[in-house]
């Protein structure tokens, strides 16, 4: 926090903007707007249902509008983000679509244009692409675009841990037919809870107003021809992410500079870092390490326990983990990739050899992996990359990382 959040959330309050209208959520409109270079953005009550509404637009432009009580995407599969958090693909199943999860590559741990042109020779019919950049690294654009194209597919743009980062120069939340981005409490910007949904179409753009204040028709009484939701971002929430968002570039190279540290620090363990191509900037909003298949210890993981076997030289993520905790440092495991969620045990995954489920199908999985996600999630751990983090603090975790391989 900076103090200008208290400054717009207090205006609001002084004006009486205590609503899901005013000032604060026309100005960050105009600013998401003005900083990505989209044409429209909806401030909306979170990243989850911007996501919704992304999914249930391209649902209707795809296959028309549903009967009350039906999905928009009832019946249709969707190509998804495998390594992703869950409220990327959840919006799928909440129009009646099954999501078909697509695994990731090593380079920038997003979705493999590989994998995701196989899923096409496999499912021809499909039409939807919901694809996220993980952690603040942008996908391979360009190939996966193209493939999109070629397919005649729309693409849904999940930039929720994204914002500011740049492939090739462009910003990530304008590559999507529909895009979003959040504001919840744990990203680069935060006002507690929001989001929003871009767009360069302002039809869509209505649309998305339209049913985010409860599809009201212009009428003297509530009049509702379609089903409606309450997704407007309040006024208050918008103050917040009025005050943090001149602060974005700021964060951003705090970010770097403890991506950086981690990785010229930790050079000469057998670990890498979260990479990403070199045309591209990311957000750096997590710094993630993985560590090399032959410094792996043995570790098992089930539903929702983790074992491991301490080695001399090796280590795993879980080894890690908890030396952080012990030190009271917070560090987390890679999100566990959709294909291995129970929720979704049932949902197709296809692999860069267009190779169904594979092993880690199974609960209970074991370090060594057949496909990336499940590898990536076995070997990788999110590293403590608070921007307030203090030098002596980031030293510390440095510090207890390299004990752990001793
Ligand atoms: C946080 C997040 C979301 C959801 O955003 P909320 O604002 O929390 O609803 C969606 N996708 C990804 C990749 C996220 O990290």
């Amino acid at each position: 926090m900076h103090g200008d959040e208290r400054k717009w959330t207090d205006d609001a309050i002084r004006k009486n903007w205590v609503s899901t209208v005013g000032e604060n959520i026309n100005e960050i409109e105009r600013m998401i707007a003005a900083k990505t270079g989209r044409q429209y953005t909806e401030a909306l009550s979170s990243g989850t249902a911007a996501l919704h509404l992304a999914v249930k637009l391209c649902g209707e432009k795809l296959y028309g509008q549903p009967k009350v009580g039906h999905g928009a995407l009832e019946g249709r599969r969707v190509f998804c983000s495998d390594m992703t958090f869950d409220a990327t693909v959840n919006p799928v199943a909440y129009e009646g679509g099954e999501a078909v999860f697509i695994d990731s590559e090593y380079d920038t741990w997003n979705m493999n244009p590989d994998a995701l042109e196989k899923a096409f020779e496999i499912y021809p019919d499909v039409r939807l692409v919901v694809l996220a950049h993980l952690y603040g690294t942008p996908a391979k654009m360009s190939e996966l675009q193209a493939i999109c194209k070629k397919h005649d597919a729309l693409m849904v743009e999940d930039a929720a841990e994204s914002f500011g980062a740049t492939y090739r120069g462009q910003q990530t939340g304008t590559f999507g037919d529909v895009s979003i981005l959040s504001f919840n409490g744990n990203k680069i910007i935060t006002g507690s809870s929001g989001g929003t949904l871009l767009t360069d179409s302002e039809v869509d753009a209505h649309k998305v107003r339209k049913w985010s204040t409860q599809s009201r028709e212009d009428a003297p009484w509530y009049q509702h021809e379609e089903l409606g939701y309450n997704y407007r971002m309040s006024n208050i929430i918008a103050g917040i992410v009025r005050g943090q968002l001149p602060y974005l570039e700021e964060h951003i190279s705090q970010k770097k500079a403890i991506y950086e540290r981690y990785r010229d620090e930790l050079e000469d363990l057998p670990v890498k870092m979260n990479s990403f191509n070199p045309d591209d900037t990311p957000n750096y909003w997590l710094s993630c390490l993985i560590i090399d298949p032959n410094a792996m210890c043995r570790q098992v993981r089930s539903g929702n326990e983790a074992l491991y076997i301490s080695e001399p030289g090796k280590s795993c993520p879980t080894e890690i983990l908890e030396a952080l905790a012990a030190f009271n440092a917070e560090g987390r495991p890679i999100w566990k990739p959709m294909h291995m969620q129970p929720v979704y045990r049932m949902n197709p995954f296809i692999t860069r050899d267009g190779n169904g489920r594979g092993r880690s199908n199974a609960y209970i999985q074991e370090s060594a992996a057949p496909d990336v996600g499940a590898d990536i999630f076995s070997r990788g751990l999110c590293l403590p990359s608070d921007n307030k983090m203090t030098d002596q603090e980031q030293e510390n975790v440095i510090r207890i990382i390299r004990a752990c391989f001793r």
